[in-house]
């Protein structure tokens, strides 16, 4: 682990809570973050089961007012179009990708790396994470980190799709890797042994977070095209 020049924990704000929906064929997770005094709400990736995610929505007596997208492969972002019907929410979502779910009158919001972003009185930072995608997205808040295709548990995105970048990924996971180590990881799908884990669990089992240099990493990479 390197020394932590670049402390991307400090100055958070307080914590949404979080509450993880499976979704979907391809077991892709779903996230809904929530202020408990406000009943303002984010969902993460809204795809497939839009009425499940709303249902849960209604249920804990929440408005959503945000779709924070991680990556705009079609499994994370199927569900925008309807969400946003229903929602009027606004998507959150990295500059190099809102062209993915950009529609007349949408309003957008730039996930810019290092940027807050308000979910009523809590809130959540945009970390800039490239490799699986142009404009891949991780939503850390103060003890957490939603990690879309970066990180899964036991595992790391592909880096073969359009738009990949095998050396960008490294240094994603170099930088997750400086996250406080019980920091607790949400992944974007159900690939793992559980349904989440912690930056220090990863750091320790994670085949691809135990690799000592790029070039093994990449060997590693290679060689298992998958997830
Ligand atoms: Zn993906």
């Amino acid at each position: 682990m390197t020394a932590s020049a670049d402390d991307d924990t400090a100055g958070l704000p307080r914590a949404p809570e979080v509450v993880q929906i499976e979704v979907g064929l391809l077991q892709n997770f779903c996230e809904i973050l929530y202020c408990p005094d406000t009943h303002a709400a984010a969902i993460v990736d809204p795809a497939w089961e839009v009425d499940t995610l709303l249902r849960e929505v209604l249920r804990l007596g929440l408005k959503v007012e945000l779709a924070l997208i991680t990556h705009t492969h079609n499994d994370h972002i199927e569900g925008v179009d309807e969400l946003v019907a229903k929602t009027r929410a606004t998507v959150v979502v990295n500059p190099r990708e809102a062209r993915a779910v950009s529609a007349p009158g949408r309003a957008l919001t730039d996930a810019i790396d290092g940027r807050d972003i308000a979910i009523g009185g809590r809130g959540v930072r945009a970390l800039e994470t490239r490799g699986h995608t142009v404009g891949g997205t991780c939503y850390l808040a103060d003890g957490y980190v939603v990690t879309g295709d970066v990180l899964f548990v036991g595992g790391c995105g592909r880096t073969d799709f359009q738009g990949g970048d095998t050396a960008a990924m490294w240094q994603s996971l170099q930088r997750l890797m400086r996250l406080p180590e019980e920091t607790r990881v949400y992944p974007g799908h159900n690939y793992g042994e559980t349904a989440t884990s912690t930056i220090g669990h990863e750091t320790r089992t994670n085949p691809y977070l135990r690799c000592a240099t790029f070039e093994e990493f990449r060997a590693l990479r290679e060689r298992k095209r998958k997830a």
